[in-house]
């Protein structure tokens, strides 16, 4: 986690070398890009992958690979052990309670979809309420509408203000005995914010109420501890941090899963099928059908290896002062509007150029090598409240140092050269 405001000294000078030195695990970073270094700032979209990630994925497919669950033999045995290996490694990644808690999806859109259609069909009816923010992905968005929209539900926005933080007064008037579920990002993807989730989910409580949290974005910056956030929900994509595409998980409290309706039927989630009659296997499995990404799943036991092997505490310092000094440098072109100014952010940059449309910047900075986003970040929302029709959107990771940050302030320069 960052401010914009001052840089700060949590992680020791040793945590900062080992990460300083962690690019070169990171093959892809290697290559040239139009003659030039790579500079790879759209880690929000997603992350690349060390070669640890890519190594484990393929011992997996040269050594092990099987179908899960149901074999009697040696290779199927040992690809059980090790994707229910990844599931502990997720349980104390996240700090859950019990590995039950812990369901394999394909991503953190799947997760949410999953919250929406089982917890939705069990416990929300004509008449109630769902909260979501105004700064939510859509995927955070989508899935509770169509929720509403088939039970005659009614979607509740909590508001945010103009650099970009939750008004959580407004979101505790939002609060009411229709309320059934609140569904929030932990960080905001379009414009870096880091919500107080702690505070929100104790709101919420004090109700009775659920919250789900999309941790897409917080995933590979922040340490997170579900059962100090108390949170009911808490989804992500193995993806974005450091991780293959594919897969992702979702935690639930064992009381609400133990409750829900399964999402998918198929294989691996009944105990018995008869015409007459399906039972259903136990948590997690109840809500994984079908065969798995199970080489996916693999990968991401790597990443979170990864992830333990540098440390969380000293990514979070280290991506504190690129996103401190990436602000600084920016706001010195003329023209540039950042559009996220929160005082808690985390690990992105969106901003704007007078007069120059957004969807222009990419491709000149493409020719620099320098890889950012543009568009509306699947948060159109987002761009409604700022008035603006897209953002050009740098976001940082681990292995990107303030060398990359001149290149991309540069770059920009380039930008008003030719279209300014
Ligand atoms: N939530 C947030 C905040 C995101 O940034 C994203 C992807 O960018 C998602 C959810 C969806 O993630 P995925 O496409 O991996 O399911």
């Amino acid at each position: 986690m960052t401010t914009a405001s001052a840089p700060t000294g949590v992680a020791s000078f040793h945590d900062i070398l080992r990460i300083a030195g962690c690019r070169h695990h990171f093959p892809l970073l290697r290559q040239l890009v139009n003659g030039k270094p790579l500079v790879y700032f759209d880690n929000a979209a997603t992350s690349q992958k060390p070669q640890v990630v890519i190594d484990a994925m393929v011992r997996y497919y040269e050594t092990e690979n099987s179908n899960i669950h149901r074999g009697v033999h040696y290779l199927s045995e040992r690809a059980t052990q090790a994707y229910e290996g990844v599931r502990t490694k997720v349980r104390d990644f996240m700090h859950a309670e019990d590995q039950r808690e812990i369901v394999f999806v394909r991503g953190a859109t799947e997760a949410i979809n999953l919250v929406a259609h089982s917890f939705g069909r069990r416990y929300v009816h004509a008449g109630d309420e769902i909260l979501v923010s105004e700064m939510e992905h859509h995927s955070n968005i989508v899935p509770w509408q169509i929720l509403c929209e088939e039970l005659g539900a009614t979607l509740k926005v909590i508001p945010m203000n103009d650099r970009g933080e939750l008004l959580v007064e407004e979101y505790e008037r939002l609060l009411s005995e229709k309320t059934k579920i609140v569904a929030v990002t932990h960080v905001s993807n379009a414009l870096g914010t880091v919500n107080p989730i702690k505070e929100l989910v104790a709101r919420a409580h004090a109700r009775g109420i659920p919250v789900l949290v999309d941790g897409a974005q917080a995933v590979p910056h922040i340490r997170v501890d579900v059962q100090d956030l108390d949170c009911d929900f808490y989804a992500f994509s193995a993806h974005k941090m450091f991780g293959p595409t594919g897969v992702g998980v979702l935690y639930g409290k064992r009381k609400w899963l133990e409750e829900m309706p399964p999402y998918q039927g198929g294989g691996d989630m009944i105990k018995s099928v008869t015409f007459e009659k399906t039972t259903y296997n136990d948590l997690p499995y109840k809500f994984e059908a079908g065969t798995p990404n199970i080489g996916g799943g693999i990968g991401l036991g790597a990443a979170i290896d990864y992830l333990h092997e540098i440390d969380l505490n000293a990514i979070q310092q280290l991506e504190h002062d690129l996103l401190f000094y990436a602000t600084e440098k920016i706001l010195t072109i003329p023209g540039v509007r950042i559009i996220g100014t929160a005082q808690q952010k985390a690990g992105v940059l969106s901003f704007t150029m007078q007069g120059i449309h957004p969807h222009d910047i990419g491709p000149i900075l493409d020719l620099e090598g320098v890889a950012i986003r543009t568009g509306h970040h699947c948060a159109q929302p987002v761009m409604k409240h700022f008035g603006v029709p897209a953002t050009a959107r740098a976001s940082f990771a681990l292995y990107n140092t303030k060398e990359e940050v001149d290149a991309f302030i540069k770059a920009l320069h380039k930008v008003i050269e030719v279209l300014g």
